[in-house]
Parts: C-alpha cells; sequence; structure tokens
C-alpha cells in the first residue's frame, strides 16, 4: 500500500493518534476511490471531509450549475460562481483543499446507459443526489458491480442514510429499501418540499463518515441498516432493513449471483 510522505503524516496527524484509524487506516484512506452523486447540499458536506480526510481519488458527478438558491444549502460554492458547473466548481474546492487527492469532475446526468462506466472501478458511492429514479439506477448499478452504497437524503428536517451491499446474503439492496415505485423520473425534489441547510450538513457529514469507517474498517458493520434524524426532535433512530425475497435487483430469480 502507498506510504505517507512527511506532509501528509502532519496533515493527517490527528487522524493517525486515534487506535482506530492509525498509519494503516490513513493509508486505507489514501489508497480508497469514492464516487459522489450529486454535489448538492449533501454532497457540499460529505465532498470537503472525504477530501479533508484523505481519501485518495473522488470522482464528483453532477450535471448541473450552481443556482442562487443552492447557495443556503451547498457552502462549497459562491456567489460569484452562480451559472457554473458544480462537478467542476467542487472538484476545484478539493484541489484547493488537498493536493493530495485525484478528483475527476464529470458534468453529465448519471443514467442506466452510462451509470456502469463512471462507477466502475469505485470502491464505494455516496449518492447525495435529488431524485429516486436516479437513486435506483445508482443502486441496481452498484449492486451488480457489488460495490457497497452509501444513500443518504434529506428534506424538510428529516435525513436518512443507509449502507447497501445487496448481493450479500441477508443484506438489503437500495431497491429492497424503496420498492419500484420511484422508477419514473418525476418523483420528490427538495425544490416543492424545502429542506434546512444545516440539516443536509448533518446528513452529508454522516455520510461521509460512513464512508470512512467502511473503508478504514471502524466499529460494527452497518449495512442494512437505516438511520433516521429529526432535526425538530433532535432524535436519531436506527432500523434493521430486511432484504426482500422477491426484490427484482437483488432477490428471488434474478438474484445478482
Ligand atoms: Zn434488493
Amino acid at each position: 500500500m502507498t506510504g505517507l510522505s512527511d506532509e501528509e503524516l502532519e496533515r493527517y496527524a490527528r487522524h493517525i493518534v486515534l487506535p482506530q484509524v492509525g498509519g494503516v487506516g490513513q493509508r486505507k484512506l489514501k489508497a480508497s476511490s469514492v464516487a459522489i452523486v450529486g454535489a448538492g447540499g449533501i454532497g457540499s458536506a460529505a465532498i470537503p471531509a472525504l477530501a479533508g480526510a484523505g481519501v485518495g481519488r473522488l470522482t464528483i458527478i453532477d450535471d448541473d450549475v450552481v443556482d442562487l438558491t443552492n447557495l443556503q444549502r451547498q457552502p462549497i460554492f459562491r456567489a460569484d460562481q452562480v451559472g457554473q458547473s458544480k462537478a467542476d466548481l467542487a472538484a476545484g474546492f478539493v484541489r484547493s483543499l488537498n493536493a493530495h487527492v485525484e478528483v475527476a469532475p464529470v458534468s453529465a446526468r448519471l443514467t442506466a446507459d452510462n451509470a456502469e462506466a463512471l462507477l466502475l472501478s469505485h470502491d464505494l458511492v455516496i449518492d447525495g443526489c435529488d431524485n429516486f429514479a436516479t437513486r435506483l439506477v445508482v443502486g441496481d448499478t452498484l449492486t451488480r458491480l457489488k460495490i457497497p452504497l452509501v444513500s443518504a437524503a434529506a428534506v424538510q428536517f428529516q435525513g436518512q442514510m443507509g449502507l447497501f451491499r445487496g448481493w450479500e446474503a441477508e443484506k438489503p439492496c437500495y431497491r429492497c429499501f424503496v420498492g419500484d415505485a420511484f422508477d419514473a423520473d418525476d418523483c420528490d425534489t427538495c425544490a416543492e418540499q424545502g429542506v434546512l441547510g444545516a440539516l443536509t450538513a448533518t446528513v452529508g457529514s454522516f455520510a461521509a463518515l460512513m464512508a470512512i469507517r467502511a473503508i478504514v474498517g471502524i466499529g460494527e458493520d452497518v449495512a442494512g441498516s437505516l438511520f433516521l434524524f429529526d432535526g425538530v426532535t433532535l432524535d436519531w433512530r436506527k432500523i434493521r432493513l430486511p432484504k426482500d425475497p422477491n426484490c427484482k435487483t437483488c432477490g428471488g430469480v434474478n438474484a445478482a449471483g
């Protein structure tokens, strides 16, 4: 595994001193490759956390440009960047934060046609995008590719985060969780319902924490559990998701193997 330079040893000193991370864990982060789908409110928290943590390679996928209404919850963008590519700007943010991170911006919409090519060869994917159709494509593709998914969503004051490895026995995939009703490309976006910026930041940071735990191997494996956060009551809940034996992605006759 790749070694760490003197500059990196100093940069990551507060990680390396942690017994759960250490030099070994930091080198695992450096050797890892993570894709982030969506440079929105969740991505705006997850991307700096992963770049700062020294994840070796980040791919940032978003086909959108910065809009004035984004700035309330997407602090990696600035008011003078309205109209510019979010993927490109997020990549610029990563480069200025940590030159040790190799970053690839993808200013394209993730679809069933390009999902496999875009997500292949990553160790983990964080999905923080704004619609169910894309989320299902990401979930199905990653189950097929056997790549762990951290799915994170935020609406109004509600956050939900889960780690999925649906190709494993007993472990649900993302489709086991949400079902087939959301394949249509017309579902919720936070434009209609609103979302608190500090809530998306909480969810995005939690997603980054889940990713780092999984990459380094910290704590118990939480694949198949869903974490729910309520920003009004400030309650956290953890529920176990069942695998759907009839799931068309991971179960029954169409099992991913
Ligand atoms: Zn499934």
